[in-house]
């Protein structure tokens, strides 16, 4: 039997044990994925054991997602540009990262929110490794501008000067201070708002909170929230008062794992088999 899992701390509420094992026993693979609960100091050993025979690979999690990079052998070129790996290829002996995320969040944007970001103006709430992959996401769709806001300045101009260059003409990124009057007067105009901070998560220190007050909401807009637990954030709630799009980020959830399921087995995973095992796994959570 081959073998894969997800490594990060803590891992009592993953829903990936169920949305995988839901995608191998669907393919009639024989594999079982398992979730790895590993500290920092247990990190490297962790790592090197993927190198066994039996071994696919494993999803990486908070808070792993940049410290796994250098205990790999190489990056894939968007894993690289991200700065964070959250799928690791077990190929022959050799670890390869990679970061799906980027291709998840494009996949559920067109799919679930039928938004075509070419030529739109979006702003992305955040400045960590999720925000990174959706900002060169929308850079390769050719969004108009994408702003990047958040707390902390020093986080918001590295990820505009490491995915500047990727900018091609027509794509602006730039980002504002999250108190800066250019990101407030930007919102309301915004097709696109994209949460990329936990605001919002069940159990966390902001579970009640929506990171957005409901009068900076785009009516006319869509609102993507990265957070899929619960199913209607605060701030998708918010949004839906106002009339815009609310879109969940369980969608984005399942198919960066059915690319992370595409590397491990060359084969595509069965996303609506993944989506309820993932409904299934949130309700026995909640
Ligand atoms: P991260 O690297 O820790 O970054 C989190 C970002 O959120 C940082 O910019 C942080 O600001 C900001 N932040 C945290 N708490 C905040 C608060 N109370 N107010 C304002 N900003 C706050 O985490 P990540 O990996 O980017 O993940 C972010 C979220 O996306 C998590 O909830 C994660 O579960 C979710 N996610 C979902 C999917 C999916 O498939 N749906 C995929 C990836 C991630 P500072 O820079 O100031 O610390």
């Amino acid at each position: 039997m081959k073998r894969a899992g997800v490594i990060g701390y803590p891992l009592t509420h993953s829903t990936s044990p169920a949305i995988f094992q839901a995608a191998f026993d669907a393919a009639g693979i024989d594999a079982g994925y398992e979730a790895w609960p590993t500290e920092t100091e247990q990190l490297e050993g962790r790592i090197n054991a993927l190198r066994g025979d039996e071994m696919l690979g494993a999803n990486v999690t908070i808070p792993h997602k940049e410290a796994v990079v250098p205990l790999l052998d190489r990056l894939d070129p968007q894993a690289e540009l991200v700065g964070a790996v959250n799928t690791i290829v077990h190929d022959s002996g050799d670890l390869i990262g990679y970061n799906t995320d980027v291709a998840g969040f494009g996949r559920a944007l067109r799919e679930d929110a039928g938004f075509d970001a070419k030529g739109k103006h979006v702003v992305v709430l955040g400045a960590g490794g999720a925000a990174r992959a959706v900002a060169l996401s929308l850079i390769e769709s050719r969004a108009a501008t994408i702003l990047l806001t958040g707390r902390t300045p020093r986080r918001l101009t590295a990820v505009v000067n490491d995915l500047r260059g990727q900018t091609s003409a027509g794509v602006t990124l730039s980002w504002a201070y999250w108190l800066d009057g250019s990101f407030l007067v930007s919102l309301p105009k915004a097709d696109l708002v994209v949460n990329c901070t936990p605001v919002g998560t069940l159990g966390g220190d902001a579970a009640d909170e929506s990171i957005l007050d409901t009068d900076y909401i785009p009516a006319d807009g869509t609102v993507f929230d990265l957070v899929y637990n619960p199913a209607e954030t605060p701030l998708l709630k918010a949004a839906k008062e106002k009339g815009a799009k609310a879109v969940s980020g369980l969608g984005m959830l399942v198919y960066q794992a059915a690319e992370s399921f595409r590397l491990w087995t060359g084969q595509d995973a069965d996303t609506e088999k993944m989506l309820t095992a993932g409904r299934e796994a949130l309700a026995g959570a909640s």
